[in-house]
């Protein structure tokens, strides 16, 4: 799908409406609407036949008050400078809002990874982390998975820095495999984490999530777990889709079942026990009572805003919904739990696997996925508690987030004499 907008223009406008419910100078606003560093780099790969080819990657490093930056890496054929730019900015929100010692960066390549061979795209990831090695480091920037990048992509980030730098730092990257100092729940966190924001938001603002309908647009690593795991809090998932076309059964689908399928087709469209087909976006517009968007930026739109059904809206996805969208929701009553709080799941986990690789700990899965389910609903609770306290209810959530957000990074800034 063709990004019909710039996200950084969005980032930017949010951003510009915490200034003003904080009542920040201008000066703030412009200290935080660019990033402290963006680098481009040029990233040549022998691919299998021979040839070479030339890929065009970014880091950018939004802000790193609070401490080192920290963010995934997306490879996706329509990636470019300011959609990595808007994403690194939201890192800084997300890291902040949950009270991480980090500041915000995000990485991009564009490729479609889906037509490399293993060895082109293993090439390709060193390349890319040599190209941005003098960036990073454990106390510098931290990447981490993204969109289309995984636990064996980081193994080759993780093995390439320590090439370079000719040492064992396991903290360069977070979202390694197990033997390589990582978490299994890393896997799961992302979408785990926006299962217990749905739920906690279901039992504020819905009576509870037992029973309730839902509908997941993507069905990725986030839209999957978040499916499975709202599902086995009692949730009921009607509808899910991928960037081909979705399904609906208004008596609730097996996750298992439906990622099974995905395997043998290459999409969830095809599912067979399914009621009626739905279109890739048809399915934000259907009558549930939650909506998770998991995919890519923007596709909520003041186009689609007003056919909207759900009443609560949670964002597996960085950036879906637009300002003016959210706008025309919220008058409406409609909640949104905002990206950087109901996604915070992975950096969150992140948090805990660098910390544990720094100690040379041994932190179980099982302890890790304790302690975020703790941080996730507290996190809801204090964002939902400020926006009662201090916002009119027509605000969106997304407003009380900003604020708590910024104002941290804000203090840091001032703390250091930034600013
Ligand atoms: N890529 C994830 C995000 O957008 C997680 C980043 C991380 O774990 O550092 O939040």
């Amino acid at each position: 799908m063709a990004l019909a907008r710039d996200p950084l223009v969005e980032a930017r406008k949010q951003l510009r409406s915490a200034i003003e419910i904080l009542g920040l100078d201008d000066e703030v606003f412009e200290a935080l609407a660019e990033p402290e560093r963006v680098i481009q780099v040029k990233i040549p790969v022998k691919m299998d036949d021979g040839r070479v080819r030339v890929y065009t990657g970014w880091r950018s490093q939004h802000n790193s008050a609070l401490g080192p930056y920290k963010g995934g890496v997306r490879y996706h054929p329509n990636v470019n400078m300011n959609e990595v730019i808007a994403l690194s900015m939201w890192m800084t929100w997300k890291n902040s809002l949950a009270g991480l010692p980090y500041g915000g960066g995000k990485g991009g390549v564009r490729v479609n990874p889906k037509v490399l061979t293993p060895g082109e795209l293993e090439r390709l990831s060193r390349k890319y982390f040599e190209a941005i090695s003098d960036v990073v480091g454990p106390d510098i920037d931290i990447p981490a998975p993204d969109v289309y990048t995984d636990p064996q992509v980081m193994a080759w980030y993780f093995d390439e820095y320590n090439r370079i730098k000719r040492g064992q730092y396991f903290g360069v990257v977070t979202g390694k495999p197990k033997d390589l100092g990582g978490l299994e729940a890393r896997i799961i966190s992302t979408g785990y984490g926006v299962a217990v924001a749905a739920r906690e938001a279901a039992v504020k603002f819905l009576g509870g999530i037992e029973g309730k309908t839902v509908a997941v647009q993507g069905f990725g690593n986030v839209g999957y777990y978040a499916a499975k795991f709202l599902a086995e809090m009692g949730a009921r998932i009607v509808a899910v889709s991928d960037s081909r076309g979705g399904v609906y059964n208004s008596k609730g689908f097996n996750i298992d079942d439906v990622m099974a399928a995905k395997k043998r087709e290459g999409t969830v469209a095809r599912y067979e026990k399914a009621e009626k087909r739905v279109g890739a976006l048809e399915i934000l517009e259907l009558d549930v009572d939650i909506l998770v968007p998991a995919a890519i930026e923007e596709v909520i739109t003041e186009e689609n805003a007003s056919r909207i059904k759900a009443k609560l809206i949670v964002e597996g996805a960085n950036g879906p919904t637009t300002t003016e969208a959210e706008k025309l929701l919220s008058e409406r009553g409609v909640i949104i739990v905002p990206d950087i709080l109901a996604n915070a799941g992975g950096v969150i986990m992140s948090h805990i696997e660098w910390v544990n690789n720094r100690m040379g700990g041994w932190i179980t899965d099982e302890e890790a996925i304790r302690k975020l389910e703790a941080k996730m609903s507290e996190n809801v609770k204090r964002v939902v508690n400020y926006w009662e306290k201090k916002l009119s209810s027509k605000r969106p959530l997304r407003d009380a987030a900003y604020a708590i957000a910024v104002e941290r990074v804000y203090k840091a800034m001032k703390l250091r004499g930034v600013i």
